[in-house]
Parts: structure tokens; C-alpha cells; sequence
């Protein structure tokens, strides 16, 4: 009788959770890559986020990109050599009948021309160029310097708009207790509007030579709004098919975990400095981007960094002597105030 009643109350509440399942956690495709490889070949994986799911069968419209089977795994390959074609990208519709029932999405696939050296703009480049700092022009001058990475920081209005600045004020204004309307009349020092994350999303994928490098602020009203924050800027990536350009930066882990959660292609590097490369690593994490003072204490992080894949990004070094010691200890990734100065020590 009692197993008769709990299939009964089963039946009753399962369709209900599936009701009140959180929108992010519907499956849903993504790709392990989104860019062309400079060597041709395998562009990604097409994987099913969400749940267990088993892909049966795929097919695909797009230019210049073609799918392969390679035991149960759908790839999707580079048909022809990207060099010749001008277009930054190209879009490719997947359509996949999967366990979950079928699933369709477009992804946008970036020509991989980022440019490979250790300079990330912070706030982009500012204190050189007159540009206010984390603006579209900052963004802008940080791509015709040439950095491998701009970075700039996000925070969410009232109404749950994405705006990008650095401290949680400005002028006085909480951005997270203001609504957008109000946000957008702030002008910054050059004159533009304070940015939202989609105008920055479309400036920055304009061009394929610098990564956009966002960072994730938590909020300053509560964990569950840092989530929910998280959660917006995922969506907004998604909907402008960023994937490719943009890397995740956080100091608050569970905004980390959160991403790598709902995008497991997407490069995460930690900020705080309290967890060693070791740990990271266990947490599929891309990288460490640590202040230069956590890895003075523990210079061997850098060596144990690398034995671990995990790549070392170092804040914010703007001297020069801390830049000869970083570039002596080959970090991958310096961010700094001065890349003018550190392209000189480059020798550029
Ligand atoms: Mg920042």
C-alpha cells in the first residue's frame, strides 16, 4: 500500500520539478570550442549541457564547416582553409536529436587570429590614451595596441541590466540598487555613457586579435544576486554568440564554479589567491590570476601553475622591475595599467 502511495505522490511531483526546473538548467548544446584552430582541423565537440544525454544523430547547415563522427562523439571540422575567407566567423546551425528529445542551436565560430603575447589592458588602455577606464574607446585602444586581452568589470543594475564599471558606485550611484533608466544618463569622464556589457560585447567582437576578459563582480547585496548576475551575463553571451571572444575572471568562487557549471568550454581563472594551481585544476579552472604579492609569497605556484596546465596571470603590475621578474619567470599573462610599457620590455 505505502509503495502504491509513493508512486502515486511520484508521479504527482515529478512533472511539478519539471515545472520549476531553472531555465539554465534545460539541456541545451554547446561546443568544447568556438574557434577555428589556426592549424586547421577540429574546430569542437558538440556536447549536451543540462543532463545526461546521449547525441544519436546531428546534422548541420554552414559555410566552411563540416561534421565528423568519431566513435559516439559528433565533431564539427573546418572544411576549408579560414584564411580564405575575410569573414571574422562564420554561423553554423546544429540541429541534434539527442536522449532529451531534439535540440537546435547556432553557434558562431571565430577565426582564431588572437594575437599571442602577455599583455591584458586593465579596465583596458586608459591611463596613456585619455580614455576613461573600462569605456568603449579603452576597449578599443587596447585591441590597436595589440594585447592578447582587454579586461573590464560587470556588475547588474536594479532591473537586472548588465553595466560595466569598476567599483559598485559611481558618482554616488549604487549600480546594483539603480535601475538602468537612471544608469544610462551617467556619462564617464570621455563622455560616453557608462557601457552596458552588450554594447562592449559588440565592439569587442568587431575584430579576432584581442580576448575580451570579463570579470564577474560579486554583489554587494547578496550571494544569491552575484548567482543570478552570473547567470545574466552567461545569457547575454550567448545571445550575441560571444563564446568565442570571451574569457571569465571572478574573485568570488562560486561565481567561478557557476560559470564552468552552465559553460563548460569557457576559460575561468580565479582571482582571491587562496586556492594553489593544484586545486584549480581538480576544478577544471583555465587559470590563476593572482596580485603579484600572492606569488612573491609563493613563487612556486608558478612552476606547479604549469605541471598543471593551469595558466598564470598576475594583477596589476605596472613597475617595471615586478615586469622583469614576471617576464623572467615566464607568467603567461601580466595585467597592468602601463601596456605600453610592458610592450617596450617585449621589445615592441
Ligand atoms: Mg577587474
Amino acid at each position: 500500500m505505502i509503495n502504491k502511495l509513493t508512486l502515486i505522490a511520484l508521479l504527482i511531483l515529478i512533472p511539478c520539478v519539471g515545472l520549476f526546473a531553472r531555465s539554465e538548467d534545460q539541456p541545451r548544446l554547446y561546443l568544447s570550442n568556438y574557434t577555428f584552430p589556426a592549424s586547421g582541423g577540429n574546430i569542437g565537440m558538440i556536447k549536451v549541457r543540462g543532463r545526461d544525454a546521449n547525441i544519436k544523430s546531428v546534422s548541420i547547415k554552414g559555410n566552411n564547416v563540416g561534421l565528423q563522427r568519431k566513435g559516439k562523439n559528433f565533431w564539427l571540422t573546418e572544411r576549408r582553409r579560414s584564411e580564405n575567407s575575410a569573414a571574422l566567423w562564420v554561423d553554423v546551425v546544429v540541429k541534434a536529436t539527442t536522449d532529451a528529445g531534439v535540440l537546435t542551436d547556432t553557434f558562431r565560430i571565430v577565426k582564431d587570429e588572437f594575437v599571442h603575447n602577455s599583455v591584458i589592458a586593465h579596465r583596458g588602455a586608459w591611463k596613456n590614451t585619455g580614455a576613461a577606464e573600462n569605456s568603449i574607446a579603452s576597449l578599443q585602444h587596447a585591441v590597436q595596441l595589440g594585447c592578447a586581452g582587454s579586461e573590464f568589470d560587470v556588475h547588474m543594475s536594479a532591473d537586472s541590466l548588465l553595466f560595466i564599471h569598476h567599483d559598485p558606485k559611481i558618482d554616488n550611484t549604487t549600480i546594483e540598487k539603480t535601475p538602468s533608466g537612471e544608469l544610462s544618463q551617467i556619462k564617464l569622464a570621455n563622455g560616453e555613457p557608462l557601457p552596458q556589457l552588450c554594447s562592449y560585447l559588440e565592439e569587442g567582437m568587431k575584430q579576432n586579435k584581442t580576448r575580451l576578459i570579463l570579470e564577474i563582480k560579486a554583489s554587494v547585496i547578496s550571494k544569491e544576486r552575484s548567482i543570478s548576475l552570473t547567470r545574466k551575463v552567461l545569457e547575454e553571451v550567448r545571445k550575441y554568440h560571444a563564446e568565442g571572444w570571451v574569457d571569465y575572471i571572478s574573485f568570488d568562487y562560486d561565481v567561478c564554479k557557476e560559470v564552468l557549471h552552465l559553460a563548460p568550454y569557457a576559460k575561468v581563472s580565479y582571482l582571491n589567491g587562496d586556492r594553489s594551481p593544484e586545486e584549480l585544476a581538480k576544478e577544471h579552472f583555465y587559470g590563476l590570476d593572482y596580485h603579484y604579492s600572492v606569488l612573491q609569497k609563493h613563487p612556486e605556484w608558478i612552476q606547479m601553475a604549469k605541471k598543471n596546465k593551469v595558466s598564470v596571470n598576475v594583477w596589476t603590475v605596472n613597475d617595471e622591475s615586478l615586469m622583469d621578474w614576471l617576464l623572467g619567470e615566464k607568467v603567461d599573462f601580466i595585467t597592468t595599467n602601463e601596456p605600453e610599457l610592458l610592450f617596450r620590455k617585449l621589445g615592441r
